[in-house]
């Protein structure tokens, strides 16, 4: 799977264990970091305080500018990603538009991967296009189409496996054609998590998380960072952090700190039990598609694993609504990565995305149903689904 030049990805699990295992002592001996819950720190002195203002002293002045737990966590993600450094943010989408905002300026172009994020999607056909930024989107799977966009463009914004359909790309190919034309390339790596793939050892430039999801993992916060080299990152936050403002809070980042500790172990028992369930669901004569990366004979190129996110299609033998109330693990609900079940009907979200407000044409089918699998175990989890499935049908 390892091209020459590309990264080793040997056991990626107990890498990511032994950087979470390290840790400096905290006060008071704890063995969780505590909580700097404050907006700003006072200095001893005058002194002190110029020779911070001079810039001659790094240390924090306010928490929308740096704040010590927020910056342990970013610490952990940027050891975790293997990038130099690392900008913690109130939410998936304020990494998103940050990395993007921080990069383009009026006349420039974006080239972007088809069925992206949605509402990442939304912030390209919206914002960006009103401050004269044009978006082409190409299919990611399409070498040859993305070395045909990418000459001229700033931005190549990519997200594998991408939302809904999981459609995977070769990541470190589709980078190193970016580089070769002097384009940056972002990438969202929500899913795979840096236990499954890490996009700056492949040569991608950026890497953001909506944290929200497996990061955090108990779906209790909502966050986001962006990691790359010292150089990107610190242009992401000089020349537009703290003044969008959209800051990580000391609170978020202690419970992502917390949700770090168990990643590892979590991704692997996601991959394990959504590995199960989507092979019963490809054996299962009502389905006709299952849209999960890991159905092959080998993984494709970039990923060393699976995580519980994927999504199907039935046949119109079932009634999706009726089976979407019938299961009992699985609760309706967007959003995805925490210990809970979810499922997610598209036909649901078309009617929200044909509404006034929207900017999208979704682009799946209504015969398609998401799944996050959580963590409830593997065998009660396809009892459900296959419980539901019987009481759906169209008689
Ligand atoms: C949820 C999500 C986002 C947005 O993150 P928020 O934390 O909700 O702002 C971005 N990308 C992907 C793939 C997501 O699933």
């Amino acid at each position: 799977m390892n091209a020459p030049g590309r990264a080793t990805i040997a056991d990626p699990v107990a890498r990511a264990m032994q950087i979470l295992a390290h840790d400096e002592t905290h006060a008071y001996e704890a063995v969780v970091p505590p909580i700097a819950q404050t907006s700003l720190f006072t200095f001893a002195s005058y002194a002190e305080m110029e020779e911070t203002y001079r810039g001659l002293k790094t240390r924090p002045v306010y928490t929308r500018g740096l704040n010590p737990t927020v910056r342990l966590f970013e610490e952990k993600m940027a050891a975790l990603e293997g990038g130099e450094d690392a900008l913690g943010f109130a939410s998936g989408m304020a990494a998103i538009s940050s990395a993007i905002l921080a990069f383009v300026q009026p006349g420039d172009r974006v080239v972007c991967v088809e069925h992206v994020y949605p509402d990442a999607y939304r912030l390209f056909e919206t914002y960006l296009k009103s401050m004269k930024v044009s978006v082409d989107y190409v299919d990611g799977r399409d070498v040859e189409a993305v070395r045909r966009a990418l000459p001229g463009a700033r931005l190549f914004y990519m997200e594998s496996p991408t939302s809904w359909l999981m459609h995977t790309h070769d990541v470190a190919t589709l980078a190193g054609i970016a580089r070769e034309h002097g384009v940056l390339s972002v990438i969202d790596n929500s899913w795979a998590s840096p236990i499954f793939q890490q996009p700056l050892a492949l040569g991608v430039d950026l890497v953001v998380h909506s944290a929200s999801k497996y990061i955090g993992g108990h779906s209790d916060v909502v966050a986001g960072i962006v990691i790359g080299s010292r150089e990107l990152v610190g242009t992401v936050r000089s020349r537009i952090y703290p003044y969008l403002g959209g800051k990580l809070s000391p609170f978020d980042a202690w419970l992502l700190l917390r949700g770090l500790r168990t990643l590892p172990i979590r991704m692997k028992a996601h991959e394990a039990s959504a590995l199960h369930v989507a092979r019963q669901l490809a054996l299962h004569p009502a389905v006709t598609e299952v849209y999960h990366p890991g159905l092959g004979n080998t993984l494709p190129e970039g990923l060393s694993g699976t995580s519980g996110l994927f999504a199907f299609a039935f046949d119109d033998s079932i009634d999706i609504a009726r089976f979407a109330d019938a299961l009992t693990f699985f609760k309706l609900g967007v959003s995805w990565g925490g210990h809970e079940s979810l499922v997610v009907p598209a036909q649901v979200v078309r009617v929200q995305a044909a509404g006034p407000n929207s900017a999208i044409d979704f682009g799946v089918s209504e015969r398609v149903v998401r799944l996050h699998v959580g963590l409830e175990g593997q065998d009660a989890l396809w009892s459900d689904l296959a419980r539901a499935i019987e009481e759906a049908r169209r008689d």
